[in-house]
């Protein structure tokens, strides 16, 4: 008989296997009290192997997962994930912010570290499913403007030493408290990476959302947390591009010193040093809809000298960071090499007019103040 096809990652497959200890629901000022993070009452997992495909995924209680200590992820970094939220709405409903989004990413990210490929409307119905058996009571109806935070992970199991694409995989998709880092009071005070240090370079796998380039970033974090800075701007090659602010993508709103035309300058994709966050390429298309004729939208390759001259010409506006972590967050200090850069940060000090105009627009969908196809209800 011919081997049987391998089976495709299938959401109308999902089995349900429901806790009958369901733990408490923290309250926000327990919610992240001890050194770990709670999850909510269930997990999804899937399964893969090549010759058999996807298993049929399983919603089960949160737990422990079991892992030879020969598997591939814990080796060879085969490990990918996203990071995404289930918020809570004014109007009381559930919503995600375009996890379509999410889960094409998540599918380049997999199949750039040679873990499997897999529908991404399969994935964004796993998540759904999730949320729609927890969401309502770790997310209770009184608690408007909460949130939880959706990690889907996808690592390589396979319990062989030799370096070669995973045979073997696992999906899982955790619901956790996530606390709130979107606003320092004072603004984000950013601080650019070492001179012998970079995230990520052309030919390499900045673009994609792999643990790999994350454990190697935590050595420059931790030392300017130390002394004061919230993220590291990371800059790229000898001309010092400025790339991504941490986990998030970095913006700056300076005018055009030939035209002076104001401009939201970010860094482009097409680099593949930065990450295409979900928040960024939705701050860029709300900007270029409602904020034409006030402030251009350019991607483009830009330096930190760049920034440095626009704010001793006085053409530096304001700066923000973005992303499902630190959502859109205004950026007040730049320190470069023995060069301090303050930022405007708005007549309330809680940041510029086009940061908050972008972050509040973006909240309002999320949140479900304007009914609008990025909200996804559960
Ligand atoms: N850059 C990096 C390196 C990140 O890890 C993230 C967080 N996913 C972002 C940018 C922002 O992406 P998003 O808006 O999709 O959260």
């Amino acid at each position: 008989a011919a081997p049987a096809k391998p089976q495709q990652l299938d959401a109308s497959k999902l089995t349900y296997n429901l806790t009958k200890s369901p733990r408490p629901v923290p309250d926000e000022a327990h919610a992240f009290a001890g050194d770990e993070t709670i999850c909510s009452d269930h997990m999804i997992t899937a399964s893969w192997s090549a010759a058999a495909g996807w298993s049929a995924p399983e919603l089960k209680p949160y737990g422990p997962l079991t892992l030879m200590p020969t598997a591939s992820v814990l080796h060879y970094a085969t490990e990918c994930f996203e990071g995404l939220k289930v918020y809570r709405g004014h109007d009381g409903k559930l919503r995600l912010f375009r996890p379509d989004c999410n889960a094409a990413r998540m599918l380049m990210s997999s199949t750039r570290i040679s873990l499997p490929a897999f529908p991404p409307s399969e994935l964004e119905k796993l998540v759904i499913a999730l949320m729609a058996v927890d969401g309502p009571r770790w997310l209770p109806r009184d608690r408007p403007g909460a949130y939880l935070y959706l990690r889907p992970t996808i690592i390589g199991t396979n319990a062989q030493l030799g370096v070669q694409a995973p045979s073997k995989a696992l999906l899982f998709v955790t619901a956790s408290f996530m606390p709130r880092m979107d606003a320092p009071p004072g603004g984000m005070r950013l601080h650019t990476s070492p001179e012998d240090m970079v995230r990520a370079w052309v030919g390499g796998f900045g673009y994609a959302k792999v643990g790999a380039n994350y454990g190697p970033s935590l050595l420059a974090t931790a030392e300017a947390r130390s002394r004061g800075f919230g993220q590291i701007l990371w800059l790229y090659g000898p001309e010092g591009y400025c790339t991504e602010a941490g986990a998030s993508n970095f913006f700056v709103v300076m005018r055009n010193a030939a035209t002076g035309r104001a401009e939201i300058v970010t860094a482009p994709l097409d680099d593949r040093l930065i990450l295409d966050g979900v928040t960024r390429r939705s701050a860029l298309q709300l900007a270029r809809e409602r904020l034409a004729g006030e402030v251009d939208v350019v991607e483009r390759r830009y330096t930190i000298d760049e920034v440095l001259q626009a704010d001793a010409e006085g053409r530096l506006i304001e700066s923000f960071a973005s992303g499902t972590a630190y959502f859109i967050c205004p950026i007040s200090f730049i320190h470069h090499r023995g060069k301090d850069v303050k930022i405007g940060m708005g007549k309330d000090g809680k940041g510029g007019d086009i940061t908050l105009k972008l972050k509040g627009w973006i909240g309002d969908i999320m949140y479900g103040n304007e009914q609008h196809p990025w909200g996804v209800v559960v």
